[in-house]
């Protein structure tokens, strides 16, 4: 679990064109030079131009045929189950998934040059999401990804290594989960993450850190400049510092509001604990609200009505319970009930809850457990499900692409070996993961 400060995040600019040169063209197109764009001195520009990013000479991995037969496979969506299945996975994407007749012909298309795994009397599900972690590793991604999540969305990381982490699920598939990427987490301190682009510069001495709406859609469009998908905020301070009180007021509605302006459309995922940050949060349009324990009901029937998802990461706010801090497990103590409180009523009013471990380094709960907390929290089984699965693609944008095993979805997949529609704990351990289209784990 996080509960700490971490940032981080960049632009999917087509293989081979780096930032500095979109920026630099653009800026031709404007009239202006690319420092200015920037945002740094243009006279030191003028001695910092980067040359142009090489372009590789090579192309990415085409993933090869993969069978996966005789399971029961589960689709989140419809809660339609098929036994004696067979999953045909080519090339990155699912080519067929269903019975052995619906599956007949991919079958023949991929014979002779496709690997098999038998997996009978096991269960078949899509690759599974995880909507708030933390990486700043390979490690910390390969651990994210041997525990279940094919797909993570950040809650930032410290020097773009979440930006940076994203292209390898096409050069090195099986090795990371997919991304989406957060960047640096605009919050008013940045710390050392000051030293992650040449642009925070003007950023480091503000008295009072990054407050003002000017100072905030800056340090946005930073993230942007770099390649995020989403951009993380905060409306209260962390819940896993003692000295800190997570239900004071960091940014209000006015200074988030600024934030999802800079963000020009991609999601806003918002830290926030107390009532007052997570309306504000709400009202400034942000995308999930994380964490959010206090939620009141009149703010959880504006999250329905406004569309906003809501991440309560369970997982994190256990394991603050179970400190050895003393501070922090009364905290957690009384944190916990208050938070199932809330998924359960947020679940009755029609707010789509997500599953998030808040998972941070290398300590990675896998995001079966936030499934099962979910569970014991009040949401049927099927709904906890799809905390990992669809609802958490429809969140990243990734509807039709992952959380289903239909055709032309991406081939990420994970085999647990007892029933999750009967049994809370099924997601925890999977013995299977499969990864665009590459066995990243196998226990069978
Ligand atoms: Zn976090």
């Amino acid at each position: 679990m996080c509960l700490h400060d971490h940032d981080a995040a960049v632009v999917h600019p087509a293989p081979g064109v780096v930032r500095r040169n979109v920026l630099a063209g653009a800026a031709a197109l404007a009239g202006l030079s690319t420092a200015s764009v920037l945002g740094a001195p243009a006279a030191e520009a003028a001695s910092g131009d980067a040359p142009p990013a090489p372009r590789y000479h090579g192309r990415p991995a085409r993933p090869g045929a993969l069978l996966i037969v005789g399971g029961t496979m589960l689709d989140p969506l419809t809660g339609h189950v098929t036994p004696d299945a067979v999953v045909v996975l080519d090339e990155g994407v699912v080519a067929a998934a269903g019975t052995r007749d619906e599956t007949r012909a991919a079958v023949a298309r991929v014979a002779g040059r496709a690997q098999t795994i038998e997996v009978h009397g096991r269960w078949v599900l899509p690759g599974l999401v995880d909507v708030h972690v933390h990486v700043n590793a390979l490690a910390d991604a390969r651990a994210v990804l041997r525990a279940g999540a094919t797909t993570v969305r950040s809650g930032s990381s410290s020097f773009y290594q979440d930006v940076a982490l994203r292209p390898l699920v096409d050069w090195a598939p099986g090795s990371v989960p997919r991304m989406r990427a957060a960047g640096v987490f605009v919050s008013p301190q940045l710390g050392d993450t000051v030293l992650a682009d040449p642009a925070l510069a003007p950023l480091a001495a503000l008295a009072g850190g990054v407050r003002s709406t000017s100072d905030l859609a800056y340090l946005t469009r930073v993230n942007l400049s770099r390649g995020v998908d989403v951009v993380k905020t905060r409306a209260n301070p962390r819940a896993g510092l003692p000295e800190q009180d997570p239900t004071e007021l960091v940014y209000d509605r006015e200074q988030i509001a600024a934030v999802v302006s800079a963000a020009r459309g991609r999601g806003v995922l918002c830290h926030a604990y107390s009532e007052a940050g997570i309306d504000g949060a709400v009202r400034a349009g942000v995308r999930s609200i994380e964490h959010g324990v206090f939620v009141g009901d009149s703010t959880i029937d504006l999250m329905a009505r406004r569309g906003t998802f809501f991440t309560p990461t369970t997982a994190a706010i256990v394991g603050l319970s179970e400190s050895p801090n003393p501070v922090l497990a009364a905290r957690g103590r009384e944190y916990v009930p208050v938070l199932q409180a809330a998924i359960r009523e947020a679940h009755a009013r029609g707010v789509t809850v997500v599953a998030g471990t808040d998972s941070f380094g290398t300590d990675v709960d896998p995001i079966g457990v936030e499934v099962r907390l979910l569970i014991e929290a009040g949401l049927p089984r099927l709904d906890a499900v799809r905390a990992a699965t669809t609802h958490a693609a429809s969140l990243l944008g990734l509807t039709g692409q992952v959380g289903r095993l239909s055709r032309g979805h991406r081939a990420d997949v994970v085999v647990v070996d007892t029933d999750p529609l009967q049994d809370d704990r099924a997601l925890e351990r999977v013995s299977l993961v499969v990864a665009q289209g590459v066995v990243a784990r196998n226990e069978l």
